[in-house]
């Protein structure tokens, strides 16, 4: 057969426009003249219909508008995989179902499709992609359970049920669709009400928080701690800081309960000592009184008296008088300077509780001058942290530093403004750190930072960043402005390396850096 030519293929193609009643559009005229001269069709992009698709479709979740503007952009692009994945993610953004769990906008014909994933088309493949779906879907559903709750025995019954239905071979998607929608909304009020009773939880302890702090005016150390305390007890929370706020009420319990022993012991021994102060200030005003009259009588009698032999007995009255009076006073003497003997040993206990009582928070684990950790609250932190290491294989690094030059800051301006300026790092560092890193105060004017889920780069990244800040928020003495630089070392906990290792290498790092010129943070 020979080739037509294009006149004819021309001629023939109008003709079957005409038989097969097409409409004479240039795409259809396009199709058979390519069928009938043998040629490849082309099949040309119908971005006008296209477009009237994603103009009708519904737009009512954040997720379904962006997939539509996607589509209209592969539109404008002829792109038909970029319109087949758009359509594909559309239907993952279906509004969340009503009530009844199936909402009224995935229950029309027009859309439904639209609202499914696509369903494989090997036969056998859809089953068994099911099954392991649902298996998905049901461990979720386990993992997250305990975050609501178990106060609601009913929610955990349906709950263990749907599970159950869920694994079934053969399960009924359909039922299975209806649980998880009912699940759903218990799930929502469940959450809500868990976030609430967290709410009113941290609440209570502020409020418990305040009235330690002020039930503690007058003890300074008490006071910084329950103002830690009231920092710590600030949402977001996070595990750790619970943590933090429970150790520092265990310090502040043992300290109070201190305290009021010591406060109980000295009042009685006080009111004791009043007792007999006030009893022998009575016993002195009587005889002070007897004597008194007895004086005045004597008086009276020496006044008229007329011989010596009627003076005599008098006299040896006053005398007698005198001796006893004398005596009393003496004895009151006595007792005076019992109580107050018994009063310097109260002190002196007093003072030893004192010691005791600094001894004891010497134990605690925070550093009462920074407020960060103690070496005591480090090494707890550090155990705990290394554990979390290992079971959940994340890195841990452990960063030391050591202001440079602050012998300097002492000799020039002070001690106590010394003091102020470790205080000063401590709340920059705190402040720039995230919630779960931890600060311990390692030595004189060094410090340790515990950097969770922190790979080496990272802690070297996060003390560079606390470099920065200092340099930006200065320490003030007076009016003075003072720049304070550190350096440091930053190590990796190794997989079988225990903390204080870490730590070691990290202040071999600092060292390092110091001989380097100071002023930077050097990794292990
Ligand atoms: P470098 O840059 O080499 O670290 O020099 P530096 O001056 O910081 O020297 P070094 O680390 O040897 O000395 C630290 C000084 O910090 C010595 C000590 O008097 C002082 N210091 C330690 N603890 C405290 C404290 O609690 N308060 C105050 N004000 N000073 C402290
Ligand atoms: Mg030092
Ligand atoms: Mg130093």
């Amino acid at each position: 057969m020979g080739e037509k030519t294009v006149p004819e293929l021309a001629r023939d193609t109008l003709k079957q426009l005409v038989i097969r009643k097409l409409a004479p559009t240039p795409a259809n005229y396009e199709a058979i003249f390519n069928e009938i001269g043998g040629l490849k069709t082309e099949s040309s992009f119908p971005a006008e219909q296209l477009r009237k698709i994603a103009q009708d479709l519904p737009a009512k979740t954040p997720g379904q508008q962006k997939q539509r503007s996607l589509m209209e952009y592969a539109i404008s692009q002829l792109n038909w995989e970029g319109v087949h994945n758009a359509l594909v993610a559309y239907g993952s953004f279906a509004p969340k179902p009503e009530n009844s769990g199936f909402s009224p906008l995935t229950s029309t014909s027009e859309v439904a499709p639209l609202a499914h994933a696509p369903i494989p088309p090997s036969s056998t493949a859809a089953p068994a992609l099911t099954a392991d779906f649902l298996e998905q879907i049901a461990r979720l559903i386990e993992f997250a359970r305990p975050a609501l709750g178990s106060d609601d025995a009913r929610f955990t019954e349906q709950t263990q049920e749907m599970l159950r239905i869920m694994r079934q071979p053969g399960v009924d998607l359909v039922q299975v669709k209806q649980m998880l929608s009912t699940f759903g909304h218990r799930v929502s009020f469940a959450a809500e009400d868990q976030a609430e009773i967290k709410s009113t939880l941290l609440h209570l302890l502020r409020l418990i928080l305040e009235n330690i702090g002020e039930l503690s005016v007058d003890d300074r150390w008490l006071k910084g701690q329950v103002d830690a305390l009231m920092g710590a007890a600030t949402p977001p929370l996070t595990l750790r800081r619970l943590d933090d706020v429970e150790r520092r009420l265990r310090d502040v319990m043992l300290k109070q309960a201190e305290a009021k022993g010591r406060a109980v012991e000295a009042q009685k021994e006080m009111r004791l000592m009043l007792g007999a102060f006030v009893e022998r200030l009575s016993v002195i005003t009587d005889s002070t009184s007897v004597y008194g009259g007895k004086m005045e009588e004597h008086a009276k009698l020496i006044e008229q008296a007329t011989s010596l032999e009627e003076l005599a007995p008098v006299l040896k009255e006053v005398v007698s008088a005198t001796r006893s009076m004398a005596h009393d006073t003496l004895e009151a003497r006595n007792e005076l300077r019992n109580m107050k003997d018994r009063a310097e040993a109260t002190e002196a206990e007093i003072v030893k509780l004192h010691m005791e009582l600094d001894r004891v928070s010497a134990q605690a684990r925070h550093d009462p001058l920074t407020g960060a950790l103690n070496r005591k609250g480090l090494d707890e932190a550090l155990n705990r942290e290394v554990a979390t290491m290992r079971r959940k294989e994340t890195p841990l690094c452990m960063a030391l530093l050591d202001i440079d030059n602050f012998k300097k800051i002492n000799d020039t301006l002070g001690h106590s403004t010394g003091d102020q300026a470790l205080a000063h790092l401590a709340q920059v560092a705190r402040e720039c750190m995230r919630p779960q890193d931890t600060l311990a105060r390692y030595g004189g004017e060094e410090f340790v930072l515990m950097l969770p889920d922190t790979p080496l780069e990272k802690g070297i990244e996060a003390m560079t960043r606390l470099q920065r800040e200092l340099t930006k928020r200065f320490f003030l003495a007076g009016a003075e402005k003072i720049l304070i630089t550190f350096s440091a070392g930053v190590a990796q906990v190794g997989v079988d390396e225990d903390g204080a290792a870490a730590i070691k290498r990290a202040d071999q790092a600092m060292y390092m850096a110091k001989r380097a010129g100071k002023n930077r943070v050097l990794g292990a």
